[in-house]
Formats: C-alpha cells, structure tokens, sequence
C-alpha cells in the first residue's frame, strides 16, 4: 500500500476538499444523477434559496458541493460547467473568493459551535462582490441547540442574494426548524465501485488503494450530537491489547459492541495517524482527545510490525460484510494484532 496516498486521503482531504474538477462528477454516476437535476434547478431559476444535498458524505459530496459553488459563482459557464478560468473560478479554486463562506467538516468539533455562525452572520452583510453570497455547510446535523438557533435567524432574514448550500447525511439528526427551512436533494447510495472509480481518478492511485479509500472515507465515524459508537472504548480496548496488557481478548467487549463494518474502518482511520507518529510527524484528522492512544500504539509496535497490522486490517476490513463468523472474526483480529505476523487460523474458514 503506498501509505502516503492513504494519509492524505484521511488525515486532511484537504486537497480534495477543494476538488471540483467537472470530469469526476461526470465519470461518478452518483454525483452526475444528482447534477443533471441541480442543472435543471437553475436554469429554470428553480434552485431553492436553501439547498440541502443528503446522501453519503465524504470527498465525492464535497466535490459536488464545490462545484455546485463554482457554477453559481462563474462568469461564463460552459454548458452548464463553471468554466475553471475565469477570475471567479480561479479564486475560488485558491479558497479566496470573498462571496463564499464555508462552514467544513471539522474532526476537530463535533458540533457547529455558534461563535463559527457568529462569524458567519458578521460576514454575510459585508458588501458583495459579485451578485451572490454563497454559504456552505458541510454535514449541517453537527448543529448544536445553540448555534441551530443563530443559523435559523440567518435562513429567516437572510441579506439580499444569500444562497445556502448544505450537505448532510443523517437527516433525522438535523434540527426540525433548520430542516423545515431547507429544501432537501435526495442523492441515491453510492454502489462501492463507483466510488472506487471515484477515488482511482481523484488520487491516481491503485484499484486496491481506491478501495479501501472508497470504505474508510467517512466522516459520520466520529460524529456530532451522540456518538453512534464507543469510539473511546474501541481505541482504548487496543491500545490495552498492543500494551500486552490483559487477556488477548480483552478487547472484544467493546469490539463486538460495533458493527463490524463500523469497526473495521474506525481502526483502519487509526492506522494512518499511528504512522504518522512512527515517522515522527504529527496526527491529523482526528479528535485531539486521541492523541494520547495514537502515541501509545505508536510505541507499542515497530515499524516493520505496524506494517503487517495494515494488512491485517484491510482483511478484516474485507470480511467485515462476510455473514459467518461474526465473533469469530473479531476474535482473530485481536490475536492477529496481538502478534500480526503469526498465520491466521481463519484464513481456511473464509
Ligand atoms: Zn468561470
């Protein structure tokens, strides 16, 4: 695994972030669907004041959502594409256009706290430089009580041409008063390989890699209002395991709690940031509060011992979805990462 293609895909997606090349929208089925519709919105002056986009989030809604921006903002689209040259376009790529406030996913904070809609009102009665305000809200259900509130006076009385645009995927999480404001934008689930595609032509990176970007980029892990798993409880279990502190199985408490699939990309999240510290550079894209785990995984292992914990990962990562075993499965990863360069017992089972 080229583990470099992997760090930058989770540990900022910084860069891809700010993607919103026309062609992987058009090459992702997904997104096109969804395209053609918004296309149609605004041609015929259709598109609501309030857009909310729901399906699976992760770099291809960010995409979209960037280039929902760049066709509104753009000076001369071209068939319906923001054109990618023009002054707007081209400062809007360099994250600099003044007309556009982002609000983005933000590992870092569960919930929207209000000072970041605080900022956002002040910003939004500034004078205009072109003839619309754009406001992107990236996953809108981390909205607290508090700064729902402020957002709600914001989509109330909004200045003159404000135009919001909102990305979220669990919909019920969402405030009933904010989501009444805003007019959803149903997305159809994504099939695995289309975002495989995705991923391949984004990173140029390997059909095994594009895979497994495809399965662990999703920002929902470490959620808003409630977590919707113990993530504390599953990292901690293993750091207790790689401490060679306890039972082997210790761990399958908390482990077994998780929906398999839910576990599997969370410890896959991990594995990055645990490199990273190894090569002694610094954690990113995950809680602050994790720090400590990271560093204890990191000193637990080898590099070289590390290494062979990727390619267990990624097995059971695969089998995740398998529907035998299921206690036995988590049951081998514990022992695999125990020692993960011992054969595994399952590997005739599967
Ligand atoms: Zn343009």
């Amino acid at each position: 695994m080229a583990n470099d293609v992997q760090d930058q895909a989770i540990a900022g997606l910084a860069e891809q972030r700010l993607v919103s090349d026309p062609a992987t929208i058009r090459e992702a089925g997904w997104l096109f669907d969804a395209w053609g519709r918004l296309d149609q919105m605004i041609e015929g002056g259709r598109l609501p004041h309030g857009l909310l986009l729901h399906g699976r989030l992760g770099a291809p809604m960010t995409a979209l959502l960037e280039t929902l921006a760049r066709r509104l903002i753009c000076h001369a689209p071209e068939q319906g594409w923001p054109c990618g040259h023009c002054p707007a376009c081209r400062q809007a790529e360099q994250g600099s256009f003044p007309d556009i406030q982002r609000l983005a996913d933000d590992p870092e904070h569960r919930d929207i706290p209000v000072d970041a809609i605080r900022g956002l009102i002040e910003g939004a009665f500034l004078t205009r430089y072109g003839r619309m305000r754009l406001v992107l809200v990236e996953r809108i259900e981390r909205l607290n009580r508090a700064s729902g509130n402020a957002l709600l006076k914001l989509l109330e009385e909004p200045p003159e041409s404000m135009q919001f645009l909102c990305t979220v995927e669990q919909v019920d999480r969402l405030l009933p008063t904010i989501r009444s404001r805003l007019q959803r934008l149903r997305l159809r689930e994504p099939r695995p390989e289309e975002q495989a595609r995705w991923w391949r032509q984004t990173t140029g990176c390997s059909p095994e890699q594009a895979e497994l970007l495809a399965f662990i980029d999703d920002p929902t892990l470490v959620d808003g209002h409630e977590p919707t798993f113990d993530w504390q409880a599953v990292t901690e279990a293993w750091v207790t395991l790689a401490e060679g502190r306890g039972s082997p199985l210790a761990p399958l408490a908390p482990w077994l709690a998780t929906p398999r699939p839910v576990l599997a990309r969370w410890l896959l999240r991990l594995w990055p940031a645990v490199a990273r510290h190894q090569a002694g550079l610094s954690a990113e894209g995950l809680p602050a509060g994790l720090e400590p785990s990271v560093k204890r995984l990191a000193a637990a292992h080898g590099t070289e011992q590390w290494l062979a914990v990727q390619t267990r990962l990624i097995r059971f990562a695969r089998e995740a979805g398998h529907p035998l075993h299921p206690e036995l499965s988590v049951e081998q990863l514990a022992l695999d990462l125990v020692d993960p360069r011992l054969p595994r017992r399952l590997d005739s089972a599967v």
